[in-house]
């Protein structure tokens, strides 16, 4: 039986998709003490064989939500993350997160293998008493009802349909309408890989990145790369990121090994002997939404969260933290009605306040991609210099790394979805009463 924290009327709530999203929000719901059902489609759960940042504003909520013993076996707390300039890899950027992140943010900031993230999100759910089913794909939605039929012809009837069902959600079109606003091609592209530690280990040149926890970008024209360790530091995981406006129904994945390589050349020797240590990768586009009009159906009674609703490039290691963020503000907010009929006027709260958070963070994450991208010249230097007090540790007020500047971390790290939503949601409620009296 899941505990009750508060929620005022237990709902139904079905939970179409059961990626990082969807379980986030199911787990954020349950401890509330509504009864929820995850739908997936997949036959077996699983996630894609990489690595994943688990950032602050995230990593907080997570806890809270007693996700400890699940997840922490398995995560990597980096000590920092250094930038690099593309062909030396000499350090021109450093954001120290421990203890930094800890002290200022109240949580860590971890890294992990996804399959590790999400298998944690799997077993609290289950904990919390959530009924997750597999090999039961979503084929129609009654925006009424509200119910959603399954493949097999089984009907889930809710109180309440949250789609966490992707970048390629089909409930997206239906809140919006019957008018889709699918995620659009940024230009950029990125190879995921990971790397055996043991390879990295063996050779002088490269053993170093593993002597201590930590994160590493090497930045330059058109590209970067993210490295980090996961998997209790047992693999090492890599993005690659370039500028690709070709159309990925073009891409051969067979190739993408030889084209990666190709693409880094000429790049730090350091990088290159690592890229080059790499059995196969996997080419992926990188999609950006825009604001969307609305998260839910005119009835109030089916909503979309996660990628759904907000997918962004991956620059700001922030797309599951919102999916995550997303949860608990749901949560939160529908713990704070007095009666159902306020239900309404609840999902009206998070959504604004969602789609400006969220909206921010993509704004945010496009930035970097330009920062990041530069071609050596004016603003490259410019950029390298406001990072230069990070290195030397002078005192700053900004910095072209978002991850240090400090008016960014606090909006980015230091943003609590719960309190936030509640806030908003007082903010409303005095407003109502203002304008009844
Ligand atoms: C290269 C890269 C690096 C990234 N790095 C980070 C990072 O470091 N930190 C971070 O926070 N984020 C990161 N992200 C973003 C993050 O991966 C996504 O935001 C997140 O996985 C989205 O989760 P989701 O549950 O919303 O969607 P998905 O993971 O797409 O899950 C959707 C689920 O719904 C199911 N589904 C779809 N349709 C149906 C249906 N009709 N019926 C039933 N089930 C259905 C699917 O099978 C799937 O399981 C990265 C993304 C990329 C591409």
């Amino acid at each position: 039986m899941a505990p009750s924290l508060d929620a005022v009327s237990s709902l139904r709530i079905i939970i179409v998709g059961a990626g990082l999203g969807g379980l986030a929000c199911a787990i954020a719901l349950a401890r509330r003490g509504h009864q929820v059902v995850v739908l997936e489609q997949a036959v077996e759960l699983s996630e894609v064989g990489a690595g994943i940042q688990i950032p602050s504003n995230s990593a907080r909520l997570l806890q809270s939500w007693g996700l400890g013993p699940f997840l922490d076996p398995h995560v990597v707390e980096p000590n920092g993350i250094t930038f690099r300039r593309w062909e030396s890899g000499n350090v021109i950027g450093y954001t120290k997160l421990v203890p930094d992140f800890r002290e200022n943010f109240k949580a860590p900031y971890y890294v992990v293998h996804r399959a590790h993230f999400h298998a944690a999100l799997h077993r609290r759910a289950l904990e919390l008493g959530v009924d997750v089913r597999v090999a039961s794909r979503v084929v129609e939605y009654d925006l009424e009802a509200p119910s959603v039929k399954v493949e097999t012809g089984e009907v889930f009837l809710a109180d309440l349909v949250v789609a966490a069902d992707g970048i390629k959600s089909i409930a997206r079109k239906l809140v919006l309408g019957g008018f889709d606003t699918p995620p659009m091609a940024t230009g950029f592209a990125a190879y995921r890989a990971t790397v055996d530690v043991n390879k990295i280990k063996a050779d002088q040149d490269v053993a170093w990145l593993l002597e201590k926890p930590s994160l590493n970008v090497w930045i330059g024209e058109g590209r970067h790369v993210m490295t980090y360790t996961i998997a209790a530091g047992q693999s090492f995981n890599m993005v690659l990121s370039h500028v690709d406006t070709t159309d990925p129904a073009t891409w051969k994945q067979q190739n993408a090994l030889s084209e990666m390589q190709r693409e880094f050349l000429g790049w730090d020797p350091r990088l290159v002997k690592i890229i080059n240590m790499i059995d196969k990768t996997l080419k992926w586009p990188l999609l950006s939404g825009s604001t969307l009009g609305t998260w839910i159906a005119p009835s109030k009674k089916v909503m979309i969260v996660g990628d759904a609703a907000h997918a962004m490039v991956p620059y700001m290691s922030q797309g599951a933290a919102m999916a995550v963020e997303d949860g608990g503000a749901l949560a939160t907010v529908l713990s704070l009605i007095s009666d159902p009929t306020e239900i309404p006027a609840a999902l009206g709260v998070f959504e604004t306040e969602r789609i400006k958070r969220t909206g921010q963070m993509r704004d945010a994450s496009l930035l970097n991609g330009k920062l990041w991208h530069f071609p050596d010249g004016p603003e490259q230097r410019l950029r390298d210099e406001s990072m230069l007090p990070e290195i030397e540790g002078r005192s700053f007020s900004w910095s072209a790394n978002q991850w240090s500047d400090p008016v960014t971390q606090w909006w980015a790290y230091g943003y609590d979805a719960e309190s936030e939503i509640e806030k908003a949601w007082t903010r409303q409620r005095k407003r109502g009463q203002y304008r009844r009296t």
